[in-house]
């Protein structure tokens, strides 16, 4: 029997009426959140990113503010503007969109935004109260897997988890919030030995790897939930071909377009998995919603309604 898809853009549209319904009776008492990213540079991709994170804010019904230093700012520069955010009181989150110019000491950066406003969760302080169960704020997409098992009925506590990465960003974050939510959970890397019979023994298996369709049908127990986090760009023609034969849709958009996006996960995993992500159309559209659910709640957090927030 094929998979039941989990459809991450209906997911993603339900959370941003929720967070939009959430905005509007704030501002009723006269509370507007605020967002401001920061993008250095013209990084092409990082440019369609922030055009959609600021689009996303103004459907929600949030402030949002751009800045765009150019690509020769300093360290320096960068510091004095997130201090400036750091200080004005609308601004409730601030987001400094990754990768920062070469010659930038990004984690100096990161470091100086204050972490009530660190919507994207990276600061230390907020991977620390994550891993205490503390509230904080907690990094978008690994939010976003988490919303998708639990609006999907996906059982946590007490099955076998196995998350495929351990970077800061996605894979050690997912985790620790499936390990909070009493998964039993292992981590693989690229040290991994047998890595498709670890990921066998799942019930639910995260692939955040970067590698286009590593995780091929047999590194997936029949009936596990699959959760695919990797966006790659296919654009050669036999890689199309090793993912895609035989889907014409796809086929018709790919010879369109030059190009079709592949998650970390073999489209064939869908014949072995009880429910899977679709790529695209998965974990993507719930990182920019959690991201409007993270400044939502940095603001009431900075107001003192911490205690109502429970973390993870
Ligand atoms: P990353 O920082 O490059 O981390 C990749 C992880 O995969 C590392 O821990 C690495 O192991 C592991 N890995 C690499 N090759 C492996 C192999 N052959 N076998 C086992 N493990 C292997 O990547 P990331 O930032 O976590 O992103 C992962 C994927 O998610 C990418 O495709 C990215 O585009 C996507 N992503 C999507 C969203 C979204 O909104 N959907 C957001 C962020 C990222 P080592 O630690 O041993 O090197």
């Amino acid at each position: 029997m094929p998979a039941r898809i989990l459809d991450g853009t209906k997911l993603a549209n339900e959370i941003r009426a929720e967070v939009a319904g959430e905005i509007l009776s704030l501002r009723a008492s006269g509370l507007r959140p605020g967002l401001a990213v920061i993008l250095v540079g013209n990084n092409p991709a990082s440019e369609v990113y922030v055009r959609g994170k600021v689009k996303a804010s103004e459907e929600v019904g949030l402030y949002s503010e751009q800045h765009s230093p150019a690509e020769s700012s300093s360290t320096d520069e960068l510091l004095a503007l997130v201090d400036s955010l750091n200080r004005r009181d609308e601004i409730d989150g601030i987001l400094v969109q990754l990768p920062l110019p070469a010659h930038v000491d990004s984690k100096k950066v990161l470091l100086a935004v204050d972490p009530a406003k660190d919507v994207d969760g990276f600061h230390p302080m907020n991977v620390g109260y994550l891993s205490t169960q503390r509230p904080g704020l907690v990094p978008c997409t690994p939010a976003g897997v988490m919303e998708i098992l639990r609006r999907s009925n996906i059982p946590i506590a007490g099955q076998e988890a196995v998350v495929v990465g351990r970077s800061d960003i996605v894979g050690k974050p997912v985790a620790m919030l499936l390990l909070n939510q009493n998964a039993t959970v292992t981590v693989c890397h690229s040290k991994t030995r047998d890595l498709a019979g670890v990921c066998r023994r799942a019930d639910i298996l995260v692939a955040a790897i970067g590698r286009p369709g590593m995780v091929t049908p047999d590194f997936v127990k029949p009936g596990a939930t699959v959760i695919d986090v990797g966006i790659n760009k296919v654009t050669d023609r036999a890689e199309f071909d090793r993912f895609f034969a035989g889907n014409p849709k796809r086929l018709e958009s790919f010879l369109a377009k030059g190009s079709t996006l592949v998650g970390d996960v073999h489209p064939k995993a869908a014949e072995v998995a009880g429910a899977i992500t679709p790529v695209p159309g998965g974990v993507g559209p719930l990182t920019i919603a959690m991201l409007m659910a993270n400044t939502v709640k940095a603001a009431k957090m900075r107001r003192g309604t911490r205690e109502l927030q429970i973390a993870g």
